[in-house]
């Protein structure tokens, strides 16, 4: 396999392909903030031919029995598999993460995702509705068609082959757009898929940027189904776009996501639990908790044992083993973490950890994006750190009285993706896991994931579920057939 080409092609009916109009953009690694390889700057031609591919190959993958679209997705993560060291050295650079984090976490679930899926298809059940005397009804679950599958750069490979899999399972042809500043591991995922003997045209790669393939994809008609990871505004534009062609659109989007500490918890675990979800990917993960609220007799403690247990995070290069924070992903996002950072000065917060980019890094790193993991105390709930999404090592931590009051400050924000709860009492555990308005309450845990159980958002944090049955239904079209007795 080769790694990191110097330019990243479009992958579209089984080929590496030039844009249409031969234009690409720097790609450039967050470490060291210089272009290290060149991406397709694509547009509407490439998305119509890549359209064009999908639709060709969609009659005969839709057609093939699960078991052998199952096989097919099983060679792939086994292929994912056998490179893993070269995938996770390439997201490492792409991103910016800890080289540590992309072989722990990002390709191990790219190889879990498609395992999953493929072996999850072949376990569906139909439904069967029977009118006494009457008729009985059947329930077919058919392919939708070409699918359109939009991801962010947070995790990249993670985040498409969660859409892909399902998607491919369930016999639909795609047409992928990962984000233009990763695109690395997509490329080499389509190399693998090459190796594999993917038919030509089940999946196509159109690499660029939102404004031109991202929106070339969600406006298309032919592309009835769209899968979507990324932020609210963009999430938005999606919907609009979708809506007057009655497309069947999933969105995972923003979160504000609240993080509650009660007295009673065992706070070994929560101070270790919560310096993780703070900080975990530069805290760039829709799932990280980043107001961590904690209840008045333990909050001197909590405080002051987090801000000791998260300065021991050593940022650096993020090829070094050592280094538990990386860069941040671009010049852009650190430009936002500093804004809200000068904003919480403003607002009145007080500084307790961080607050400034890290001393020195290496020679190598001089001109990366780097930000310190920042605690932040002494803010309203209401200000707008505390509700906007920073997308970055930055946290809040805020004291609270009573569990009503924290329940109210957790459902303060627009957004409801997730929330940790951390607490020995079981009923007081079941009482706001009940009352939090969020997709996912995890208690005394944080990203424990079981790729069976419906995962999204509620409110501004999206619309739908993915995981599980929930992600082979959205790829399928019911169909009730009714015979009559
Ligand atoms: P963006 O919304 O900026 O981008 C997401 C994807 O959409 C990218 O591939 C982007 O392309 C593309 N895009 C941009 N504009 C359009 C458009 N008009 N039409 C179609 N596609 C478009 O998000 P980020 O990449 O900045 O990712 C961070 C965000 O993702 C955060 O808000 C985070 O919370 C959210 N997220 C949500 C998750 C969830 O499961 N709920 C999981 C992970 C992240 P390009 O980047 O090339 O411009």
């Amino acid at each position: 396999m080769q790694t990191s080409p110097t330019q990243i092609k479009n992958f579209i009916d089984g080929q590496f392909v030039e844009p249409a109009g031969g234009k690409y953009i720097d790609n450039i690694e967050p470490a060291t903030g210089k272009p290290y390889s060149q991406v397709a700057d694509s547009g509407q031609e490439d998305v119509d031919r890549a359209v064009a591919a999908a639709e060709k190959a969609f009659p005969d993958w839709s057609q093939k029995p699960a078991t052998e679209r199952s096989q097919m997705l099983l060679r792939i993560a086994d292929l994912i598999e056998r490179d893993l060291e070269k995938f996770a050295r390439a997201e490492s650079i792409d991103t910016g993460k800890p080289l540590s984090l992309a072989r722990s976490l990002d390709i191990p679930r790219a190889v879990s995702n498609f395992r999953f899926f493929a072996t999850a298809v072949l376990h569906t059940e139909n439904e069967a509705h029977i009118m006494d005397g009457v008729a009985f009804n059947y329930t077919l679950r058919q392919p939708r068609g070409i699918v359109g599958l939009i991801s962010p750069w947070n995790l990249p490979l993670y985040l498409l082959s969660w859409k892909i899999a399902p998607a491919l399972a369930a016999g639909n042809t795609a047409i992928a757009k990962p984000s233009e500043l990763t695109p690395m591991t997509a490329y080499m995922l389509c190399e693998v898929c090459a190796e594999a003997g993917l038919p030509n045209g089940v999946l196509n790669v159109v690499h660029g940027t939102g404004p031109n393939v991202g929106s070339a994809i969600t406006a298309h008609p032919k592309i009835g189904t769209i899968s979507f990871t990324g932020g609210t505004v963009t999430g938005r534009k999606v919907a609009e776009a979708g809506a007057p062609l009655f497309k069947k659109i999933s969105l995972e989007l923003g979160g504000k996501n609240p993080n509650i500490i009660f007295a009673d918890a065992d706070l070994d675990a929560a101070i270790a639990g919560s310096v993780r979800s703070s900080f975990a990917n530069q805290g760039q993960v829709c799932l990280c908790g980043s107001r961590v609220f904690v209840e008045r007799p333990v909050y001197r403690e909590f405080v002051d044992r987090f801000v000791a247990a998260a300065s021991k995070l050593k940022s650096g290069d993020p090829l070094e083993p050592t280094t538990d924070q990386g860069a941040i992903v671009s010049q852009t996002q650190l430009d936002k973490v500093k804004f809200y950072v000068d904003l919480a000065r403003k607002e009145g917060g007080k500084i307790a950890l961080g607050g400034a980019p890290p001393k020195s890094i290496n020679e190598r790193c001089t001109a990366g994006y780097f930000f310190s993991p920042t605690v932040i105390t002494d803010l309203p709930v209401s200000c707008r750190v505390n509700r906007e999404e920073i997308f970055g090592p930055v946290i809040t931590i805020t004291p609270f009285d009573q569990e009503e009051e924290v329940i109210s400050y957790a459902n303060d924000t627009e957004y409801g993706l997730a929330s940790s709860v951390w607490t020995q009492n079981l009923n007081r555990a079941h009482r706001v896991a009940e009352k939090i308005h969020t997709g996912t309450v995890w208690v005394n845990c944080w990203l424990v994931r079981d790729l069976r159980v419906p995962f999204g958002g509620m409110k501004q944090s999206g619309v739908g579920r993915e995981g599980g049955n929930e992600a082979l239904r959205f790829f399928t079209e019911p169909k009730n057939v009714c015979i009559a007795k």
